[in-house]
């Protein structure tokens, strides 16, 4: 590459010769602020690795944040997940639902509360703009919470809508932010 970044995103729902499906890389962030925050997040990756077609690759440290927008709520600890998984982006999107609903998640109001939250933040370069699925991720380039993990697990992974890496994305947030 002439620009000097490595572009890892794997290629989406790339099928082999013999029609085996190729896994895609692709990057899960976690949230919670209500119960036990970081026992929600061990429980809800032990659900996340299913030992067939989700496995997590690499994990970021959890971090402590203030909440952004919503109502008046406590701190949440975050953290974001690189897997490989086997399914479609709207399957990946199913099973992070269900694990959501396995762990007690409550819906009362938007950016409200939450005992457990899955989001997909990027799927390999697959750019999609459903009702109930958009990705990348519509505000992860906005969210120190998002941005600071990611830069520590995938910092020269490619935002595929800007073409810029995720290292490039978390300096110039922090320099905007300061
Ligand atoms: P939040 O936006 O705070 O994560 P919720 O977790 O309640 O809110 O999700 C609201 C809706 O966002 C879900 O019903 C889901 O269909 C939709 N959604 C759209 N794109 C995504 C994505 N990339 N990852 C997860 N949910 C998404
Ligand atoms: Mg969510």
């Amino acid at each position: 590459m002439s620009d000097g970044l490595v572009r890892e995103n794997a290629p989406n729902h790339e099928v082999a010769a013999d029609g085996v499906r190729l896994t895609t890389s692709a990057i899960v962030g976690l949230g919670a602020n209500l119960g036990t925050r970081e026992r929600n997040i061990e429980d809800a990756l032990k659900e996340l690795d299913d030992g067939a077609q989700i496995s997590i690759v690499t994990k970021s440290t959890l971090r402590e944040t203030v909440p952004v927008g919503g109502p008046q709520q406590g701190l949440y600890l975050n953290c974001v997940v690189e897997v490989r998984t086997s399914l479609t982006a709207p399957e990946l999107l199913s099973a992070c639902q269900r694990i959501e609903a396995a762990l007690g998640r409550v819906r009362l109001e938007k950016d409200g509360p939450r005992t457990i939250d899955l989001d997909i933040l990027l799927f390999g370069d697959l750019q999609c703009s459903d009702v109930d699925l958009k990705i990348p991720h519509p505000r992860m380039l906005e969210r120190a919470f998002v941005l600071e993990p990611l830069a520590e697990i995938a910092p020269r992974r490619v935002h595929p809508v800007t073409g810029k890496s995720i290292a490039e994305h978390w300096s110039m947030l922090r320099a905007g932010a300061t």
